[in-house]
């Protein structure tokens, strides 16, 4: 087939970190599609896995037209974990066979399906050239998890987080600091800090709830039944969320959403983060973004 370029379906979205890396879909969609806080996919297109040829075809296609050198790639879109493995060993050999020199492969993938996966499976793809995998933790607390319709508990969370680390695949946890509005706020803090204490991945990147276009959360906010936190109810948040952590993981703050940027390793770097967190709540709330509907 010749191919004039490389085929993309639907939103393609990828975590900052993965700005340079060649983006290649397995997935189309995402298989759950029903958290009430995510825009990405609620208009479509419908989640779909993409025939491995296909994807050896764009990948084949990178290798020819790019001329400069790749050195990690994202395959997109949401949960590509939910590959058939064997489908997904394939790509992954023919991927460094392609790339020798790869220095990451990473993707998406929600905790109910790396549990469905498996230690076996996760390690098949580990050996096979899987090297990190992101997965949206959102927060540790089963009730918040429930309200936003995760598809997780907070035991598949930490199941999830122990099968990735014992596969030798590096663990990135997205935490979402405001997701349990102001009535489940500490719940949302002090369960989030225990599992995260629990799986210490090797990542923790934080973002903070803006509510989006699209999503099933607005009518919540429209009904007063959620009500999003104030810049400082957020800071106060990092705060405690930081201070509760006992892990040894790089946290990272690498998102428009967040108030401030948080960024160091724990826990050498716990005393400085705290430090800056607690100058930022000293500040005027009108130094912070407005709250607004986002659209991407
Ligand atoms: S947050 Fe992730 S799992 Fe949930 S609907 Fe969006 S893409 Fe799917």
């Amino acid at each position: 087939m010749n191919l004039s370029g490389l085929r993309y379906e639907g939103p393609i979205y990828r975590p900052p970190s993965e700005t340079n890396s060649l983006l290649i879909q397995t997935t189309i969609g995402c298989p759950w599609n029903k958290c009430t806080f995510c825009m990405v996919y609620k208009n479509g297109p419908k989640f779909k896995i993409r025939p491995v040829e296909e994807i050896k075809e764009d990948l084949l296609w990178a290798k020819k037209n790019y001329l400069f050198p790749i050195e990690t790639v994202f395959f997109p879109s949401g949960n590509s974990i939910i590959m058939k493995t064997d489908d997904f060993v394939e790509i992954l050999i023919y991927t460094k066979k392609l790339y020798p020199n790869l220095k990451r492969i990473t993707i998406y993938g929600s905790s109910q399906y790396i549990v469905k996966k498996g230690l076996k499976d996760i390690k098949r793809l580990a050996d096979a050239g899987l090297s990190r995998i992101h997965v949206g933790l959102e927060s540790g607390s089963d009730v918040v998890l429930k309200n936003v319709c995760k598809g997780s508990t907070s035991d598949i969370q930490i199941e999830a987080g122990e099968i990735v680390k014992k596969s030798d695949v590096e663990l990135s946890e997205y935490v979402v600091l405001g997701l349990g509005g102001k009535k489940h706020s500490k719940q949302h803090i002090s369960e989030t800090i225990k599992i995260l204490n629990i799986i210490n991945p090797d990542f923790i990147r934080i973002r903070t709830f803006l509510p989006k276009i699209n999503t099933p959360i607005l009518n919540e906010i429209d009904s007063g039944s959620f009500k999003i936190l104030s810049p400082h109810e957020v800071l106060k948040e990092t705060y405690d969320l930081i201070k509760g952590l006992k892990v040894t993981s790089q946290v990272l703050s690498d998102h428009y959403t967040n108030y401030i940027q948080v960024k160091g390793r724990l826990p050498e770097d716990k005393d400085v983060m705290l430090k800056s967190i607690d100058q930022s709540l000293k500040k005027d709330k009108n130094v912070f973004r407005k709250i607004y509907i986002g659209t991407e």
